[in-house]
């Protein structure tokens, strides 16, 4: 079979191709990059397979042989394999070497080019790699610290240079370019997480570029087009404003697409995680209702006892929890406007306790998180209703390691949506500089605790509720 070497794109998943797209759709199995945009691989098929080969600490990097040898084997039993690049699959991107390793070992494949960082990344941070007037050259070139680059002769060429892997070593770089003779005061940008709800973009000259604050991925540019600033991404009312959202790891994308979309620098930052329990299995099949009040509570369920239970009705919880449900095939019959569990309890029906058969009828099937959400038992069963529930999962803290830290305590604004996240956040809680938004009054009271200095309260338990609070911050 074929081994498709396809551009992802520099991190905005809608920059893939479409033929790219329609690939990873269809194809066997994935093999991906650290840069490669994760949103990407929810688009595969049920049953890919997906093969993480990205960059690891040191000690446990997949070396670039090892990563050809599963592109040859896979091939060879006869997959379809999509090897998904970041950018460009043959800009600094190794692809080259793969297509060489699979033409040797005679396997078929193709190319499908991508949206090079290089570029794409420039043009989301307002940036034009060349303008009428003012620049008619591009170079593009590796700032790695392994490459045998000759900066002087780059520094003659004039026009634009970019530079890709240089992050570390821009103080380096910076000073081989004003030996080579470009001027001090040349403008720059440095661009990090271009093209993500990430994106940062600063400006600076030739002279500052080895100060200015930045961590890979970013690119460089060096040249006058870098004082054009035709920027749109970084814009709205919360542009300059980086926000943590601290959610379960798959759970944050709707927050950070509502704050991406007013400007905001958004960090995913997850501090809790999901622990499926082992789940006794239920003796009744059949109820009138099922109800679930998480996403998480609807994935659980789909991959745990979906098979042994049968609802008439699905009443849900919260936006995501409906989409969740949805993504089974199944649309929510009743979902409260908030994102209160009460409220469910309050639009709810009343049981028929006169209902003949089938039995059925007065019962509601609630898998749940261990923690909390009795009130909502009690209240269904206010209503006449018999409530059979079931642990599915638990939500345990994680700790954040120390770039995590850092990007908590530099950012301005930190959304908490459940408690448990604060439990994360532990002993720095009290020395963050940044605002503490929280979704209810108990992640509230819990935060001022530990000795928050700056809370907000969401005025509605609603995603959009932490963004309006932040907005009118
Ligand atoms: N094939 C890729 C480049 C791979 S080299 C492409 O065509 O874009 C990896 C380098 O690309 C990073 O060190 C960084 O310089 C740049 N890069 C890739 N994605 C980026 C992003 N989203 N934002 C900033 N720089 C990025």
């Amino acid at each position: 079979m074929t081994v498709y070497l396809v551009g992802a794109g520099p991190g905005d998943p809608g920059l893939i191709t479409v033929k790219g797209l329609e690939l990873l759709r269809t194809c066997d199995v994935v093999v991906y990059d650290r840069l490669a945009p994760g949103e990407l691989l929810a688009e595969t098929r049920a049953g890919c397979e997906l093969i993480d080969v990205g960059k690891r600490p040191k000690a446990s990097e997949i070396t670039q042989e090892a990563i050809n040898e599963i592109l040859v084997d896979r091939a060879k039993i006869g997959l379809s394999v999509v090897r998904l690049k970041g950018g460009d699959p043959y800009v600094f991107g190794r692809g080259g070497e793969e297509a060489q390793a699979l033409a040797h070992a005679g396997v078929d494949f193709e190319v499908v080019p991508g949206v090079t960082s290089a570029v794409g990344v420039l043009a989301y941070a307002g940036i034009p790699v060349t303008h009428r007037g003012i620049s008619d050259t591009l170079t593009i070139v590796t700032g790695h610290e392994d490459s045998n680059v000759d900066w002087e002769a780059v520094a003659k060429v004039t026009g634009t240079i970019v530079i890709l892997m240089g992050t570390t070593q821009r103080e380096a770089i910076s000073k081989s370019l004003q030996a080579g003779g470009v001027p001090q005061d040349t403008p720059c940008a440095i661009v990090e997480w271009g093209t993500t709800t990430r994106q940062r973009s600063q400006r600076c000259t030739l002279a500052e570029l080895g100060q200015i604050p930045a961590r890979p991925p970013a690119v460089i540019v060096v040249g006058q087009v870098s004082q054009l600033n035709l920027a749109w991404l970084e814009r709205g009312p919360l542009a300059g404003k980086s926000v943590v959202v601290t959610r379960t790891k798959g759970r944050a994308g709707e927050l950070t697409r509502l704050f991406g979309g007013l400007g905001a620098r958004v960090l995913e930052i997850p501090t809790t995680q999901t622990e499926v329990l082992d789940v006794a299995p239920l003796e009744e099949s059949e109820f009138e209702w099922v109800v679930f009040s998480s996403p998480t509570s609807v994935e659980v369920f789909y991959s745990t006892l979906a098979g042994s239970v049968v609802g008439s009705h699905y009443a849900v919880v919260g936006q995501a929890t409906a989409q969740a449900l949805a993504s089974h095939g199944i649309a929510a019959d009743l979902m409260p406007d908030s994102f209160s569990a009460q409220d469910l309890v309050a639009i709810f029906p009343h049981a028929q306790p006169t209902n003949p058969e089938p039995i059925s009828s007065n019962r509601i099937f609630y898998p749940k998180s261990q923690i909390g959400r009795e009130r909502i038992i009690k209240g269904l069963e206010n209503k006449g209703w018999e409530v059979v529930s079931r642990d599915l999962y638990t939500t345990v803290p994680l700790k954040l390691d120390e770039q995590q830290l850092r990007e908590v305590m530099g950012c301005d604004f930190i959304t908490i949506t459940a408690s448990s996240n604060i439990e994360s956040l532990g002993e720095i809680v009290s020395e963050i500089p940044g605002t503490l938004v929280c979704m209810g009054e108990q992640s509230a009271q819990d935060a001022r605790r530990l000795g928050a200095k700056k809370v907000l309260v969401a005025r509605h338990q609603s995603l959009n509720a932490i963004v309006e609070a932040v907005l009118s911050a």
